[in-house]
């Protein structure tokens, strides 16, 4: 049944809750279903758990309770081996872009291969010619080949993202992350980080998690949105689904 595979569930979060050790209780029993092909985008405003949930996902916060399933497994209970295994397999963008500043470009986006080599080649950060060539054909997909020597710090915001994607890419992701990957940037800038987001998920199936705060945005991108407030999802479905009178929701106070 290759079409009921090619929309097959990808990630399942089950009751999802963390409070950081602090009391903070940032998440509060957030469930919801990630299909192959979905590019999602999470509203809220600031506090609202939107990286918490992110980075619950990939294992960079430990859940306090509830469920992540990726691909079958229960991420919790993976032994370090197949957890990393399962990183791999999950691209992240940041905010603020996380690049080597003095590096050049080139070698920015192949450090998201090093999950790929193995530990010694990785530690002399050795990269065969086959990953070279890839890392400048994800950079030609991002459209920033021309800057693939020119050193990272010397590129706009914008071109940065671009890299931000293309090192993702290179994990050959099933599931990119994005956490608020636009929010440095000016509004047609944005557009086209995220138009750069969409053409993957369309051309790869590659699903996507985009937290974002612009509500014109998500209707714009997103196939599914999920709304955060206060820790507690509070909506699930479609652009249209959301109507008008969420925006100002998702704002009050
Ligand atoms: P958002 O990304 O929507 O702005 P966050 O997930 O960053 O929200 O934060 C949700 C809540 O959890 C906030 O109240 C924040 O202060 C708190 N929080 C986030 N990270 C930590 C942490 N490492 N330790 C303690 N509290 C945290
Ligand atoms: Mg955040």
């Amino acid at each position: 049944m290759p079409n009921a595979q090619k929309h097959s569930v990808l990630l399942k979060v089950e009751q999802l809750s963390k409070t950081f050790p602090s009391g903070v209780s940032a998440l509060n029993s957030v469930s919801f279903e990630v299909r192959q092909g979905d590019f999602i985008v999470v509203l809220g405003k600031s506090g609202s758990g939107k990286s918490t949930l992110l980075r619950c996902v990939n294992r960079l916060v430990e859940p306090t309770s509830g469920k992540i399933v990726f691909q079958e497994q229960d991420v919790a209970k993976l032994p370090p081996k197949f957890l990393r295994q399962a990183r791999r397999k999950i691209g992240f963008v940041f905010q603020d872009y996380n690049l080597v500043n003095r590096s050049s470009v080139i070698s920015n986006v192949l450090s998201g291969r090093l999950g790929y080599t193995n530990s010694l080649a990785s530690l002399i950060n050795h990269f065969s010619d086959e990953d070279k060539l890839r890392a400048l054909e994800n950079l030609g997909r991002v459209d920033i080949a021309q800057k693939a020597y020119d050193r990272a710090d010397t590129l706009s915001g914008g071109q940065r993202q671009r890299v931000g994607v293309a090192r993702a890419l290179m994990q050959e992701p099933v599931l990119i992350l994005a956490d608020e990957p636009v929010s440095s940037l000016d509004p047609s800038l944005a557009r086209s980080i995220l138009g750069i987001l969409k053409k993957i998920n369309e051309n790869d199936k590659t699903a996507i998690i985009c937290n974002l705060h612009q509500p014109e945005l998500a209707k714009e991108f997103a196939n599914r949105i999920l709304v955060l407030e206060e820790g507690q999802l509070v909506f699930d479905g479609t652009p249209d689904e959301l109507g008008e009178s969420f925006n100002e929701g998702i704002y009050k106070n």
